[in-house]
């Protein structure tokens, strides 16, 4: 089943009903505290501050965590880490025929939008970060924190150590601004560490940058989300090794899927271009289908580094 089109059609706010039953099926669920994590009811008015990498790793595999934690009454932020330059996404909606054929939103799957494919890829990024704005206001978060930070996980090795310490700098601001939030990234090493699986530097990145500050001890109350499982992994192995499973609500789903959908939203009008279903369509089919996340803690043998 692929990831329905949307052409202009806002997600829609959530019935009081809905909101209702997600937070009994919530209350129930909380004797596993695998993803609210420690602090729990200590520290109800603290945020949940969740760190997604790209514009989409929020929809694809944060969303059930996020809902999650505001049914538990937690003001939940939500972070855009990097800018998501990718020359990539250009190319692909430069092009017509689309890469995706039939599955492609674009009317009469027609796009040749002669956007910038190399450098900072202004177009792809002001287009990604609309998707990523109307993605947070499906999952109705209370507030979005933009880093703007250039991407450079991908450059040299020293690049890629900046990157790290510029991450590090602003979680840091963060955690002095609010003490006893939590602390959410990507589980990026799940990424790096099987050459067959699929590797992202920007994931690491992150993940490196929350390991240096509970090293640090500047950070307490830390979970991790793996994102690319939906594509490494078919369906029955995608828990193996996971401290805990989320099993998402269908109240909650439904809001994880507007998300989705953000980035399938073709609507010019509103800066909308599918860039993010030009991007990682397998990951956002198999997201929306799969209604559970996978929580870790950070491992006892990390190894910081961008590794291969
Ligand atoms: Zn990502
Ligand atoms: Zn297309």
């Amino acid at each position: 089943m692929t990831v329905p089109h949307h052409r202009g059609t806002a997600p829609t706010g959530p019935s009081r009903r809905s909101v209702l039953a997600a937070a009994g099926l919530t209350a129930a669920g909380m004797a596993f505290q695998g993803s609210l994590g420690a602090s729990g009811a200590a520290a109800a008015t603290a945020p949940a501050i969740f760190y997604s990498p790209h514009q989409d790793d929020e929809a694809i595999g944060m969303a059930g965590s996020i809902l999650e934690h505001k049914a538990a009454g937690r003001p939940v932020y939500l972070v855009l880490v990097s800018k998501g330059e990718n020359g990539g996404i250009a190319e692909y909606l430069n092009r017509t025929p689309c890469v995706l054929g039939d599955k492609c939103s674009a009317p009469g799957h027609y796009h040749e939008l002669g956007w910038q494919e190399t450098g900072a890829t202004p177009e792809v990024v002001s287009a990604r970060t609309s998707e990523f704005n109307l993605s947070a206001k499906a999952l109705g978060v209370d507030k979005v924190i933009n880093f703007k930070l250039a991407d450079s996980a991908y450059g040299t090795d020293s690049e890629y150590d900046a990157f790290v310490k510029q991450i590090m700098g602003k979680v840091r601001a963060l955690a002095a601004k609010y003490p006893g939030a939590s602390h959410k990234f990507t589980a990026g090493w799940l990424d790096t560490t099987d050459p067959a699986r699929p590797t992202n530097a920007t994931h690491k990145a992150c993940s490196d940058a929350a390991y240096w500050l509970i090293k640090n001890g500047e950070l307490k109350d830390v979970r991790f989300n793996h994102i690319y499982t939906y594509e490494a992994f078919s369906r029955d192995q995608r828990d193996r090794g996971a401290d805990h499973v989320l099993h998402i609500p269908s109240s909650h789903m439904a809001k994880k899927r507007a998300s989705i959908l953000a980035y399938n939203t073709w609507d010019p009008k509103r800066n909308l271009y599918t860039a993010g279903y030009h991007s990682v369509p397998t990951m956002l089919e198999e997201a929306y289908n799969d209604p559970r996340e996978f929580v870790y803690a950070l491992p006892s043998r990390y190894k910081p580094g961008r590794g291969k």
